[in-house]
Parts: C-alpha cells; sequence; structure tokens
C-alpha cells in the first residue's frame, strides 16, 4: 500500500506510517498515513520559519490565485473527497459532502479576501505628521486541528492563515489523516513555494508536543479538547505566542411552550444527532418548558425511530458511526452515568449491528434530567441528548446558561420577544433561532465564549485579528 507521507519543505517524506480505518466497516484500510517524529516537526518549523521572509512579502495577486485554485479543485473533486471524509471519520455522504463544498467555499472567500487587505491612514494629533495602521502577517503559524470537520477545520485555519502571508505546520489529528493529506497536496500543486505550508502527521504527544514546545511558533491555532486547548495556553505564554483556541460544548437548546412543534423537533434531532452528535456546536441539553414537554418528548421520540444508523456511504443512512473504539466506549459510559444519575432512559442506549462491523450506536435520549447531573454539565460528544423540563422562559434561560461552556444556544419559539431577549441573553458566542444549534455560514465569525474559546474569533473577516498583527507608522510630512 502506498504511504501518505508528510510535507516538509515541500519535499514529501516519511517511513514510519499507521492505517487509517473506517469507523463504519473496521475491516476496510483507508490508507497508510505517515506518522511524523519530534525531529520531522523540527525541520518542518525549520522550513516555515525559513519560508517566511518571502512568502510575508509575496504578492496579493499570488495569494489569490493559488487560494482559487486550491478551492476549485476542492469543488470539482467534491464527490471523491466527501467520500474520503465519510470513510474516515464516519459522517454520512451527503454531510461529508457538504463539508467538502463548505471547505471549498472557505478557500473561495479568502482568496477574495486577500485582494481586499487594506489598512488606514489618518490624521496625528500632532501637526505635519501622518499615521498609517497596517496588518502584517504574524510568522509561523502552528495549525492542530481535531477529527470531527476533517476538511472544513483544516481550510478555515490554513486559508487565511496563508491569505495574510504566513507560513504554516499543520497537525491534522490522528484519526483522519487523509482530509487533511488531500488539501496539501492541492495546495502544494497550487504553486505555494516550498516550506510555506508543511504536514506533519502523526501523535499528538509527539508531533503536537513539539510544537507547543518550540519558540519559532508565533501563534498557535488549536480545535480540540479543553484538556488539550489548556496544554496548548500554558506553553504558549512561555513563548509569548499567540493563541486562539476553540473548544468543547454543551451548548442547550431551549424549547418554549409556543413553540412550532415540528420545527422544535427538526431542529432538536438535528442538533442532538446528526454527525452523531460529534459536532462542538451539537445540543445535548434539550431545555423544554413545562406546557409542550411531553408532546415535544413524544414527537421526537417518533422521530429518532425514523432515523437510520448505518454505513456512512450507504444510501438512506441518518447517522453514522461513532468514530472509533474508544469514543464510543466514552458515549457508553456516560449512558450508564446517566441512568445511575437517575435520568429516565426514553429512547436507544444501545450498541447496533450492521452489515458491516463498525461502531454503531442508538441515538439516545434521556428525560427527567436535570441540569446538575453529570450528563448536563460533560461535553460526552456523541449521539446523546437530556431533555430538562423547566417551568418557564426565564427559567429555561437560567438553566441554557449554567454551565461552564458558550459556544452555540438556540431556541425554538414564536414569540419575538422572548426571541430578541434570548439573542441579547444567552451567554454564548452564537444563537440559533429556530434553528438547530449546528450548522453556520462560512463568511461570518466562528466561535464562542467562557470554557468553550479564547483568543479571536475564527472565520469571516474577523479571521485577520488572529492571523495578523497591527502596525502603526508615524511621518513627518
Ligand atoms: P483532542 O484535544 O484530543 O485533539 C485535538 C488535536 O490536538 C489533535 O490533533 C491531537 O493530536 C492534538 N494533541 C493531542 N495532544 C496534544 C499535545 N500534547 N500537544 C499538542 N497537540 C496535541 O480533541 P479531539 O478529540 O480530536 O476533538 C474533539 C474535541 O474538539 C471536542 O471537545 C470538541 O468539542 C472539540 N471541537 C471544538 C470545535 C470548536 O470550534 N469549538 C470544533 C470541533 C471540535
Amino acid at each position: 500500500m502506498t504511504i501518505y507521507q508528510n510535507l516538509i519543505a515541500g519535499e514529501w517524506t516519511g517511513a514510519e506510517a499507521v492505517e487509517n480505518i473506517n469507523p463504519s466497516d473496521t475491516k476496510e484500510v483507508v490508507g497508510l498515513y505517515a506518522s511524523g517524529s519530534a525531529a520531522d516537526t523540527g525541520n518542518a518549523i525549520a522550513a516555515a520559519k525559513a519560508a517566511f521572509p518571502a512568502w510575508s512579502r509575496s504578492g496579493i495577486w499570488e495569494r489569490h490565485v493559488i487560494l482559487k485554485k486550491a478551492g476549485d479543485e476542492i469543488m470539482a473533486r467534491k464527490d471523491e473527497l466527501g467520500a474520503l471524509l465519510a470513510r474516515e471519520e464516519g459522517k454520512t455522504l451527503p454531510e461529508a459532502i457538504g463539508e467538502t463544498i463548505r471547505a471549498s467555499q472557505i478557500f473561495e472567500f479568502f482568496a477574495g479576501e486577500a485582494l481586499r487587505l487594506a489598512g488606514e491612514v489618518v490624521p496625528s494629533v500632532r501637526p505635519n505628521i501622518g499615521v498609517e495602521i497596517t496588518r502584517e502577517p504574524l510568522g509561523v503559524i502552528g495549525i492542530i486541528t481535531p477529527w470531527n470537520f476533517p476538511i472544513a477545520i483544516p481550510a478555515w485555519k490554513i486559508a487565511p492563515a496563508l491569505c495574510y502571508g504566513n507560513t504554516i505546520v499543520f497537525k491534522p489529528a490522528e484519526l483522519v489523516p487523509g482530509c487533511s493529506w488531500a488539501i496539501v497536496d492541492i495546495l502544494n500543486r497550487a504553486g505555494l513555494p516550498k516550506g510555506v505550508l508543511n504536514l506533519v502527521m502523526g501523535k499528538g504527544s509527539i508531533v503536537g508536543q513539539t510544537m507547543l514546545d518550540s519558540p519559532d511558533l508565533a501563534g498557535i491555532t488549536f480545535t480540540g479538547s479543553v484538556g488539550t486547548g489548556k496544554r496548548v495556553a500554558v506553553s504558549s505564554i512561555e513563548h509569548n505566542r499567540k493563541i486562539q483556541l476553540e473548544m468543547g460544548g454543551k451548548n442547550p437548546m431551549v424549547v418554549l411552550d409556543d413553540a412550532d412543534l415540528s420545527v422544535a423537533v427538526e431542529a432538536a434531532a438535528n442538533s442532538a444527532f446528526f454527525s452523531t452528535g460529534q459536532r462542538c456546536t451539537a445540543s445535548s441539553r434539550l431545555i423544554v418548558t413545562e406546557g409542550i414537554h411531553d408532546r415535544f418528548v413524544a414527537a421526537m421520540t417518533e422521530k429518532l425511530k425514523t432515523l437510520n444508523v448505518d454505513h456512512a456511504l450507504k444510501t438512506g443512512t441518518h447517522i453514522g458511526p461513532v468514530v472509533d473504539e474508544r469514543q464510543l466506549k466514552t458515549d457508553t459510559d456516560y449512558i450508564e452515568i446517566g441512568k445511575k444519575e437517575g435520568a429516565k432512559l426514553a429512547f436507544g442506549g444501545e450498541l447496533i449491528s450492521r452489515d458491516t462491523p463498525g461502531f454503531y450506536l442508538q441515538p439516545t435520549l434521556f428525560t427527567e434530567a436535570t441540569n446538575q447531573m453529570r450528563i448536563s454539565r460533560e461535553e460526552i460528544f456523541g449521539p446523546v441528548a437530556s431533555v430538562i423540563r423547566v417551568k418557564d422562559y426565564e427559567e429555561a434561560l437560567a438553566v441554557a446558561n449554567d454551565t461552564p461552556f458558550g459556544l452555540s444556544s438556540g431556541i425554538a419559539t414564536t414569540s419575538l420577544k422572548h426571541a430578541t431577549h434570548f439573542k441579547r441573553n444567552a451567554e454564548a458566542g452564537m444563537v440559533m433561532v429556530n434553528l438547530p444549534t449546528a450548522g453556520v455560514d462560512f463568511h461570518v465569525p466562528f466561535g464562542g465564549r467562557k470554557g468553550s474559546s479564547y483568543g479571536s474569533r475564527e472565520q469571516g473577516k474577523y479571521a485577520a485579528e488572529f492571523f495578523t498583527t497591527v502596525k502603526t507608522a508615524y511621518t513627518l510630512a
């Protein structure tokens, strides 16, 4: 089998490899992917450092052309790359193709942003002096990504990093190297100079840790768990390094008595169970007022009966497998914890077998949960959600905000008054009204508050905050 290698200083390299396994069919090896060493990582950092002076001064048209070319190729290959994504991560083929299209759109967007770079010229408060404010690239950026969005998250970090003139050392999650390799190959062929984008696949404890320990990374943009995010933060203080952290969530979805029941059920089912609940923006706390509670639970249970859990590539699959055995164990452990805590298992909770050996788990719904239970406080990151019954809107809002996290927050209501109040008072970076808590646009800011995020927003023009540093120049006329 071919080994998909790391890209360091413009050369494909690496003989050590690990198998990329399909969670829908654990007999299938998606490919063999290089597993980099600390020395490989050091070489990648050195290459990115050496490439920075020239790339940081490259013309905006050159950056535009490369980013546009990459976006076009990803779009042209959306079905093939979507299938690769579905095979390595386990989300359904339509979801995987949708994510691939989004990655293409992100490259298109930042191809445009490269041509819209601008600064400010302002008068000085002193006579005969002019002031210019410009944005400059940061330097070498470390990019560390999780497994759950294997093409979109790398795209929304790599595209702005290049657009604003930075060089990159990119370390994708061990479980999903395939889409990352494909993006890097596309950008490399699109004409990036050697060393501008370096790919080091491999272990977090080796490749990731070497990045954290390096004084040569000017910034690290990280998406992943709270625990790893904290390591990134602590190591970065020592190196005076800029960081952007996107971490976990325990996103609430409030359903009020006046909600349109079918809108609420569609939004809640999508939020909690699509992509196998493995989205940082997934909703795992369904906070429902008492007047609609029983009707909502009955309709949700009926909805869950219609969702097929099966092989990600099979037509008609709504929910693919859990990503791997470890995550499956986390999910089933939390299901046991929920039962012991006294929540009522209203649907699911069982492993299922299908034609191929995979990590198949029924969508699982608890009722009679309280917001103090561990299943309501800790991120599970699987197809497991709980219904929390509340008296009225005021209690719903208080429960929604009573969490250490603050990524996304949703409400189903037909009341303009409550929707408006919720948009203003939800303690989250993103608020959804009559929509799932997951599912966002690529051209506007993405990110959260409290324990979910640290640093400036990702995506849209707000991405410039992280990927550039501001210079103020004074000139005597
Ligand atoms: P993780 O923290 O285990 O891994 C994330 C990345 O960090 C991987 O590439 C991993 O190899 C690397 N890593 C591990 N140890 C490291 C170390 N010592 N030094 C440097 N890097 C290291 O997270 P995961 O399990 O891949 O992803 C799931 C988590 O990601 C969930 O908590 C989820 O909520 C979060 N997530 C958040 C967002 C968001 O935007 N807020 C989006 C997607 C996923």
